[in-house]
């Protein structure tokens, strides 16, 4: 830290000083640290949001296999492969029986949630209450089937499908604005209510739903407009809060844009450990594959999220297909990786224990330090086989 400023450095100490002392930093400060530049700044950042961490979580994070099921859309947000105006890709929608047969397989695998994530299909959002009983009945047959946490990413949806989807067994309700800046957001997210994004999010937390919001770097945005940002979601009181970095997408019109490293990321990950310290922050392995899961993790990540099983022809969000069909999207693949770092995946009953006391407005991270995990009604996850061998990618009519 030689060639910083006396006053940076006792700012930087007094930030994460306060921040392990319980503080979360506010606007003006999140700022300064989403503009350190220099090495040793950055890695006493992420050394600090490890620390915190591991007092709220121990060594254990949790998975989530994410299964994409409709990647029709009858949207265009300029960022998006999946946008409607995309002619250049195949799309599918699977059928109940395929996606039923991927969650058990998912299951299998170890993880610890199902994110069902779909672009918002003209089959389940343009035909009323039939599209969406339909996806409801889904959400059941899944829960029944899988017998595992769900997450729904349906896009924005009526009140009565929220609450109708959260007693079929949705525990999560995840809905990303991507960015807190209205008139970027207007501009990305073509001919869409910022403001609808966000009640539907509000909604799904009045009903007992779990939250997730999310944020993509590398679209336009400042440094304020993410400080803005990780503000609105510390207000929100999201449960889950994940950020990833912008990647072209083939066909959009965003497709020759410059594509930013990583480093931003990790950082607003570090950050939002710091501002959320008991919450969830997904390392997604959507954005870098594998190849990128361990500097996630080193910068305060504490979930391992689009885990995807092969051979299901299912596809990832940023990236297609990155790592899917080499089986490096499964829980066992990412062993190595918790393994460098002295982390392991939780137990089932651990993230159970998470969610209930999250919802009961107890969050707190996890009540059993490293050597007393909690007693688990399931098997040991590092034991579980990995699910699925390879299968013919599926089409689906429309
Ligand atoms: S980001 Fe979501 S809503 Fe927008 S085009 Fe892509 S799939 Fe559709």
């Amino acid at each position: 830290m030689a060639h910083q400023t006396r006053d940076h450095n006792l700012r930087l100490k007094g930030i994460l000083s306060n921040a392990l002392a319980g503080t979360a930093p506010g606007r003006e400060d999140i700022v300064f640290l989403l503009s350190l530049s220099d090495e040793d700044s950055i890695s006493m950042l992420f050394d600090t949001a490890r620390q915190i961490r591991s007092r709220h979580f121990g060594n254990r994070v949790f998975l989530y296999g994410f299964l994409y099921f409709s990647t029709e859309c009858k949207n265009d947000c300029l960022f998006c492969k999946y946008r409607r105006s995309n002619r250049s890709l195949i799309r599918y929608r699977k059928s109940p029986e395929e996606i039923l047969e991927a969650a058990e397989a998912m299951a299998a695998s170890g993880v610890h949630l199902i994110d069902l994530t779909m672009g918002e299909s003209a089959f389940f959002h343009n035909r009323g209450d039939l599209g969406f009983k339909a996806l409801v009945d889904l959400t059941k047959g899944i829960k029944r089937a899988a017998g595992l946490p769900l997450m729904i990413s349906p896009g924005v949806v009526p009140e009565k499908t929220l609450a109708e989807l959260a007693a079929a067994g949705a525990d999560w309700y995840a809905c990303y604005q991507e960015t807190y800046n209205r008139e970027l957001f207007s501009t990305l997210r073509l001919d869409q209510s910022f403001d609808r994004r966000m009640e539907a999010k509000k909604t799904a937390g009045s009903l007992g739903m779990l939250v997730e919001e999310g944020l993509l770097l590398g679209m336009g945005e400042t440094l304020d407009d993410v400080g803005d940002a990780v503000m609105a979601m510390q207000a929100l009181d999201v449960d889950q809060a994940r950020v990833m970095t912008f990647r072209p997408q083939a066909g959009t019109p965003m497709e020759l844009l410059h594509s930013p490293d990583a480093l931003g990321e990790l950082m607003v990950i570090a950050v939002l450990r710091l501002v959320l310290p008991d919450r969830l922050i997904p390392a997604s392995l959507d954005v870098d594959g594998l190849a990128g899961l361990g500097q996630r993790l080193d910068a305060g990540a504490n979930v391992v999220t689009s885990l995807v099983v092969p051979g299901q022809g299912l596809a990832g969000v940023a990236h297609q297909t990155l790592d899917i069909e080499g089986s490096r999207r499964t829980p066992r693949a990412i062993g190595p990786v918790l393994e460098a770092r002295s982390l392991k995946p939780a137990s089932r009953n651990d993230y159970l224990t998470w969610m209930a006391s999250t919802r009961n407005g107890h969050a707190g991270g996890l009540p059993w330090p490293d050597n007393l995990s909690s007693p688990d009604l399931f098997p040991d996850l590092e034991k579980i086989a990995p699910g699925g061998e390879d299968r013919p990618f599926v089409q689906m009519e429309n």
